[in-house]
């Protein structure tokens, strides 16, 4: 779907501002949902929020929007301090999991919603609905009604809705839960395509690493209300900075190693060790299943336990001779001539490693 000029053009005509979260702690009795969340947006940026459920994500976004306030700390948007300012002057589009639409509106009267509710005059409010349907790329149902439209559908039109006024801030709490898998992967593309058309600073909340990894800027994993990593993707993923991290934004495996003079010999290759690890001595070296490498025959000593064919690629189960279980991934060919039992060496292609205690 391609934009037309008349969306891009109204659609960027305001300038993006920097928001940042300074050390917000939020109590619920015992509970600590927030325990010094503290991250700068730069201006037009889209951070994700990733963390299992619990971990506080939803809390720092009702936050920045004026739904919850702070414990302590501050919401500073465009250099002014917000965390006084009720939700309603704060300038913030919202988008939810759930269709949050006016069933009985059309997508139109859906995205005028906003408009009508700042005043703006009739005409006005439609042409700009029409720009933003235009934007997400139903214009073509701007006369159906809300309960006619598909969730994926839907969801575009909340999206056109919490633009339509041209926010600062967008904030998305994850908006594609509810959704299956093939429209979440569409809708994930188109709702990044819009956020760079109009340049929002967004805040996108969800417990979903790919969504994550595809989408954003940079991403921050939360635990227990912290962040313990805030990172572009590519650096989350190729050198995250602890084993939750690690653990959290990708699959995992944990294999014996021995740290010597910032290098880790593992599985007979020697990789350098990532900020984090141990210093020296034995440890459990953190592994990716890509990052392993099966070459078929005996003398490794190790066998194939089982494969799994997903489609693009395969993953295979080996266990290697001291009868520890790895999970490895094939390309579709590497994993054709890999029968159950099969013998296999196991080597680790790497360019860092974490390493952490036994
Ligand atoms: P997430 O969105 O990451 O799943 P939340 O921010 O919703 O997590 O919740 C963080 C923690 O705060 C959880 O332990 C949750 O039970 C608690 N919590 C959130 N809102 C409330 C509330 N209104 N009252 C009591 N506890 C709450
Ligand atoms: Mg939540």
């Amino acid at each position: 779907m391609t934009a037309p000029s008349t969306a891009r053009s109204s659609a960027t005509d305001r300038t993006s501002v920097e928001v940042r979260l300074e050390d917000l702690r939020r109590t619920y009795g015992t509970v600590h949902a927030l325990d010094g969340l503290s991250i700068t947006l730069a201006a037009g940026e889209l951070v994700a929020l990733l963390g299992p459920s619990g971990c506080g994500k939803t809390t720092a976004l009702r936050i920045l929007a004026g739904l919850d306030e702070p414990t302590s700390g501050r919401v500073v948007v465009g250099g002014r301090d917000l965390t006084a300012v009720p939700a309603n002057k704060r300038d913030m589009g919202m988008v939810f999991q759930a269709y949050s639409l006016f069933p009985h509106l059309t997508s139109r009267a859906n995205v005028e919603f906003g408009l009508k509710l700042r005043g703006v005059n009739a005409a006005k409010r439609r042409t700009r609905a029409m720009e933003m349907l235009e934007l997400v790329g139903l214009a073509v149902h701007a006369e159906r009604y809300a309960n006619q439209l598909s969730g994926g559908q839907q969801q575009r039109v909340a999206l056109a809705r919490a633009l339509a006024f041209q926010p600062s801030v967008l904030l998305l709490d994850e908006p594609l839960s509810a959704l299956d898998a093939k429209v979440r992967a569409q809708l994930r593309d188109e709702i990044r395509r819009v956020q760079l058309e109009v340049g929002t600073t967004t805040l996108f909340v969800t417990h979903d690493q790919d969504e994550a990894l595809a989408m954003a800027d940079r991403v921050g994993v939360m635990n227990a209300g912290r962040l313990e990593q805030l990172d572009a993707p590519q650096v989350l993923y190729s050198a995250p900075r602890n084993t939750f991290v690690a653990d959290f934004v990708g699959l995992m495996n944990r294999v014996p190693a021995e740290v010597v003079d910032g290098s880790v010999s593992v599985l007979g290759s020697r990789v350098p060790t990532l900020d984090g690890s141990i210093r020296t001595g034995r440890g459990l070296a953190l592994i990716r299943p890509e990052q392993l490498v099966l070459t078929r025959g005996e003398g490794g000593g190790a066998r194939v336990v089982s494969v799994s064919f997903q489609g693009p690629i395969s993953r295979a189960t080996v266990r290697t001779a001291d009868g520890t279980d790895l999970v490895a991934q094939l390309s579709g060919s590497a994993a054709a001539g890999l029968a159950e039992g099969a013998p296999v060496s196991v080597a680790v292609d790497a360019a860092g490693l974490l390493v952490t205690a036994p």
